[in-house]
């Protein structure tokens, strides 16, 4: 079994963006791809990355306050310059406004990117328009706005009801404050609201996690993604603790229980795991920018520091002054992957949902993945953390908690 748990997505995938590197110049591969009708479906990412308040457990980093008041023109300026080509043409399936805090900005900057979003774009249909938000910004101002601009879909980072943990945490106004925001955004028609949720971060009891998912089950919101807290080092939170205390806050049957106890309380109420950290109700949440995104599909990403990939063009943006190319307005600091590439990253958000048929994965990738990764399923098997049946994985309750250790050891195997 695992000493140390990989808690983020990016760890299933770390070692293989290196790997499969093509050997295609990026610039001539991106004009090209942008100057043709898109091959797969897309979505938009933007990005702002400002937050009102920065949370003690935060390590991202943040552009001078002085590009803040300009940063929405600078949204709509990159709107501007991608709209007009080919691969843009046909209906976005989905769009994400991620950061950072998006309701950092004030309701009319918003206001000015959701229209201009809806006057160069043509968006699909009951497409997911989905915005991240604090509690705190999310605003009846707020409110109005983003439902006039199509905005279906919210992601409130609440993190915590209880009152000592959000402020251990650096999280704004008190839980009850957080859950009437919540219950707000419900009641203005909002269904698909979600929250993200930390767990087993300092100082939180059994006690105070069942307060919180107590909260939870009485709201009535369609998700919540679910994350056991990072301690990064150069945040304000790493600093407050000894060297002595942040070895005692490492206690892996801890953790366990808190997450075993979520999803049990959870589950239930209805909620079943949609991915490793997101649990779900009655589907109304479809997760389609993710679901999209790593389904085959690509991501334009647009604003500092925002992250996607045009086809098998994978770009980061600057996280302050863009680099974008002189052929093709995005970033000119990617890469351009082997199809392959693509193909993995589905399987690793295939295995990231609990679940894939091995067999038909092998005959994708033309390699008996079966085979080449047997004492590994063997022994995890043995572990308790999937179970395998007709060439289809499955992983355990055990296999969720360690799943992005599985895929990576999978993925080392390839
Ligand atoms: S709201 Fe999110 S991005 Fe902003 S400081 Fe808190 S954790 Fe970081």
């Amino acid at each position: 079994m695992y000493t140390v748990r990989y808690k983020s997505h990016h760890d299933a995938s770390s070692a293989l963006k290196k790997r499969y590197t093509a050997d295609t110049a990026p610039e001539p591969y991106v004009a090209e791809t942008l100057n043709q009708p898109a091959k797969s479906r897309r979505v938009i990412y933007l990005h702002v990355p400002f937050c009102n308040k920065i949370c003690s457990f935060c390590p991202f980093h943040r552009p001078d306050e002085l590009r803040r008041r300009e940063y929405h023109g600078y949204l709509i300026d990159e709107i501007h310059r991608i709209s007009d080509y080919p691969y843009m043409q046909a209906p976005v399936d989905a769009v994400n406004f991620g950061g950072g805090t998006p309701t950092a900005l004030t309701p009319e900057q918003m206001d000015a990117v959701l229209a201009e979003l809806h006057r160069c774009f043509s968006i699909a249909p009951g497409a997911e328009i989905s915005v991240e938000s604090s509690a705190t910004e999310l605003t009846l101002e707020m409110l109005e706005v983003l439902k006039r601009g199509g905005v279906n879909r919210l992601s409130i980072g609440v993190q915590t009801f209880d009152d000592e943990g959000r402020r251990l945490l650096g999280r704004r106004g008190s839980g009850e404050h957080a859950a009437s925001r919540v219950r707000q955004a419900l009641d203005f028609g909002i269904v698909n609201t979600s929250i993200d949720l930390i767990y087993h971060y300092p100082g939180e009891t059994m006690e105070t996690l069942e307060r919180d998912l107590a909260i939870i089950r009485s709201l009535g919101i369609a998700g919540l993604s679910f994350y056991s807290l990072i301690l990064h080092e150069k945040t304000p939170l790493f600093q407050r603790f000894s060297k002595e205390e942040r070895s005692a806050f490492v206690d892996l049957g801890a953790e366990y229980e808190m997450f075993t106890v979520i999803l049990r309380t959870l589950g239930a109420s209805g909620f079943v795991p949609l991915e490793l950290t997101k649990l779900v109700r009655n589907s109304i949440d479809r997760y389609d920018y993710v679901k999209i995104r790593h389904g085959g599909g690509s991501c334009i990403a647009i604003g500092h520091g925002a992250g996607g990939n045009i086809e098998n063009y994978l770009y980061h943006n600057s996280a302050a002054i863009p680099l974008l190319s002189e052929a093709a307005p995005v970033s000119r600091a990617g890469r351009v992957v082997r199809p392959v590439y693509r193909l993995l990253d589905r399987l690793i958000f295939e295995l990231q949902k609990g679940s894939a048929d091995l067999s038909l994965w092998s005959e994708r990738l033309r390699r008996d993945l079966l085979k080449e990764w047997e004492p590994s399923l063997e022994r995890m098997q043995r572990e308790g953390l999937l179970t395998l049946e007709k060439g289809r994985l499955s992983l355990t309750e055990s296999g969720l908690f360690w799943g992005n250790n599985m895929i990576d050891e999978w993925m080392r195997l390839l």
